[in-house]
């Protein structure tokens, strides 16, 4: 068998991100022994540790890094509320202009919950809206902040969903907005998602407003197969979708452009249960399985994901978020025991 070997970026993050990233590459390593692929992690800090360490939030190490591997799995990284840093998550998204955000939620086997046999794909804007970190105080009292929403930007996250869609053989989009208020700016959005979706006869496309989207999602979630939205819905509506699914252990992420792309869950870094062997690193993980799809690694992807179903369908070793009694690094084993 002949042995490859993967440079990637590795940011382990904080709060509970080291405990998931660990827990990750151990499955990973263990997982590309058995297929003959190895990975070369180049390792940073990022966000206040990474302050501690360099006196910057994002060391230019770690871009030159992301440069040169061109992949990366990220753990979560804490953005302070109110003052402090911007964004590292969202400064790297608009770094390496990584403008679709691909979510997959999808139910995974054994897992009891309200919502049984979701299987959806968010395709989140990932560099515009009001996540543009475009804001102003016009006076004490008044904050503004800018919607930013171009026919560049909203036309190639729409192409990006429909692509997929075709290639995946799914059937429906829905774009969703709040062009009924937002006239202008989610009015653009739309008129790029019907622009594409005219290319894609075949593909059902509907357009719901984002409020009503959020009831019919807990009342009829498997009436939607992909969700095509800007940026503040799509974050939004991923932390919702991921409660139907069982919570944010399990949602993972991609953040992809045509350079570069970074792998990471849904989840923040979850601070109240950081440090405790808590967390679930199931969201990570998937998002890693992602990654292998990404560089080619389709066998060690799918003996991942089959691992990790197998230990989801036995029951036994899940953590405390599904239900379980076990431990992050009970659980990697058990995930890397089924491989
Ligand atoms: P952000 O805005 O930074 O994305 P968030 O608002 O999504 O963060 P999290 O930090 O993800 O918030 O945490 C929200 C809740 O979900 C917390 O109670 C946390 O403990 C739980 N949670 C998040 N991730 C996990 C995980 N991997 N395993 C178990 N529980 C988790």
């Amino acid at each position: 068998m002949s042995t490859r070997t993967h440079k990637i970026t590795l940011i382990a993050g904080d709060g509970i991100g080291p405990e998931v990233s660990a827990a990750t590459v151990s499955i990973l390593e263990a997982a590309g022994k058995q297929t003959g692929c190895t990975f070369d992690w180049h390792r940073y800090d990022a966000g206040a540790d990474a302050f501690a360490k360099t006196g910057e939030y994002i060391p230019k190490a770690l871009y030159n890094s992301i440069e040169d591997t061109r992949v990366a799995l990220k753990g979560p990284v804490t953005t302070p509320i109110g003052g402090g840093f911007s964004s590292i998550n969202v400064t790297l998204r608009k770094k390496f202009d990584l403008y679709s955000n691909f979510r997959p939620v999808k139910s995974l086997p054994g897992l009891k919950t309200k919502f049984p046999d979701i299987d959806m794909v968010i395709f989140r804007e990932n560099t515009e809206d009001l996540y543009s970190g475009v804001e102003v105080m016009i006076n004490p009292d008044l904050a503004q902040s800018f919607k930013i929403i171009t026919t560049k930007g909203s036309t190639r996250i729409a192409q990006s969903a429909f692509d997929y869609a075709k290639k995946h053989n799914r059937k429906k989009v829905h774009a969703i907005h709040k062009a009924n208020i937002m006239k202008l700016s989610d009015g653009l959005f739309l008129r790029c998602c019907k622009f594409v979706a005219d290319k894609f006869p075949e593909i059902t496309y509907a357009e719901h407003i984002v409020d009503n989207t959020c009831m019919q999602l807990v009342m009829n979630p498997w009436q939607y197969d992909i969700i095509l939205t800007e940026n503040l819905y799509g974050d939004i509506l991923s932390d919702l979708c991921s409660g139907l699914i069982g919570g944010l252990g399990l949602v993972p992420g991609a953040n992809l452009g045509t350079e570069c792309a970074i792998f990471e869950a849904v989840h923040g870094s979850a601070p109240d249960i950081a440090g405790q062997d808590k967390a679930n690193p199931t969201a990570l993980l998937q998002s890693a399985v992602l990654m292998l799809h990404h560089i080619d690694e389709t066998d060690t992807a799918d003996n991942v994901q089959t691992a990790l179903e197998k230990v989801y369908a036995e029951g036994k070793t899940l953590t405390r978020d599904v239900g379980g009694q076990s431990g992050t690094k009970a659980f990697a084993e058990a995930v890397i025991a089924a491989l």
